[in-house]
């Protein structure tokens, strides 16, 4: 396993590899990696010739008063789960390079990027398709691999690619969860036993919501009302239950279809989010 500061130097050896005949399976992350990436960077090796892992906290993506300091940012322990899981390459630019003084054009995928978590982090999936545009542009990858844990942010991701004339093929892999139902995160570090133990009230309020569907429930303004008394006072906030169109997540009143349940909601000073796919 080779790690890579330079996207000048990855972007060469990706090259002398597609010369080659070779596929290689892309994961972006900001790395403090845990099973839910794993799973993505697994999905990339039974793919591909080749598996490039990207750590990157990306500053861009972040909001005023978000926690991009404090981001967990546990290298050492980074790199042995990617070697061990089979990773040829870790490129680990510095903020710096990607963003050299001047650094001045955005990409945004305007449509998808207005809803849920883009009406409450202004900024945030424009600062994501950015840094994608130019991590694809370094790797140049067959396949990218991304996780529904953010779905929202794969079908940006998806959308940028169609719209841009990326020729890979951006794969969504399935939410990884603790035992307990909780979505794995690397935010989940900052909670504290007693907010861990409130946050399974995000799962367990989408499970709830399955229930009440698979029982023939179809309005969302009961299912959302279900999930948000479930959530009650295990949360400090909630930023949106929303039930939405699964290939432009616009709002759905009655459920028929592909749907998308998702949930943003603050579990103490932690901002969590989960969401489940019905089919209806
Ligand atoms: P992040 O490091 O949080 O930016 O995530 C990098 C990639 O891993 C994204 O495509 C995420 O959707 C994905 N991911 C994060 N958590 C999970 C999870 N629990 N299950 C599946 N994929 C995940």
């Amino acid at each position: 396993m080779k790690v890579i500061v330079s996207a000048r130097a990855l972007a060469r050896e990706m090259d002398r590899l597609r010369r080659q005949g070779k596929t290689v399976g892309f994961v972006p992350t900001m790395g403090a990696l845990h099973d839910g990436h794993l799973s993505l960077i697994r999905r990339a090796r039974r793919k591909n010739n080749v598996v490039v892992v990207s750590i990157f906290v990306n500053p861009i993506q972040f909001g005023h008063g978000e926690d991009f300091t404090r981001y967990p940012r546990p290298v050492g322990r980074d790199k042995t789960l990617c070697l061990r899981a089979g990773v040829d390459y870790i490129f680990m630019p510095r903020p710096a390079s990607l963003y050299p003084k001047g650094f001045g054009t955005f990409v945004e995928a305007t449509e998808l990027s207005r809803p849920l978590c883009g009406a409450k982090r202004p900024g945030h999936f424009r600062g994501v398709t950015t840094v994608v545009a130019k991590l694809f542009n370094i790797v140049k990858p067959h396949a990218a691999y991304f996780g529904a844990k953010d779905y929202q942010q794969a079908v940006v991701v998806r959308r940028m690619a169609r719209d841009l004339n990326f020729d890979i093929k951006i794969e969504i892999c399935p939410i990884i969860r603790e035992r307990d139902g909780v979505a794995m995160s690397s935010r989940n570090v900052y909670l504290s036993p007693e907010e861990r133990r409130r946050a399974r009230s995000l799962s367990e309020s989408l499970r709830y919501a399955w229930k009440m569907i698979n029982k023939g429930e179809r309005s969302a303004q009961k299912i959302k009302a279900a999930i948000r008394s479930i959530l009650g006072k295990n949360v400090s906030k909630i930023d949106y239950v929303e039930i939405v169109r699964l290939d432009n997540l616009t709002v759905l009143k009655r459920l028929s279809g592909r749907a998308l349940i998702a949930l943003a909601c603050f579990v103490g000073r932690t901002r969590l989010i989960d969401n489940v796919v019905v089919k209806v």
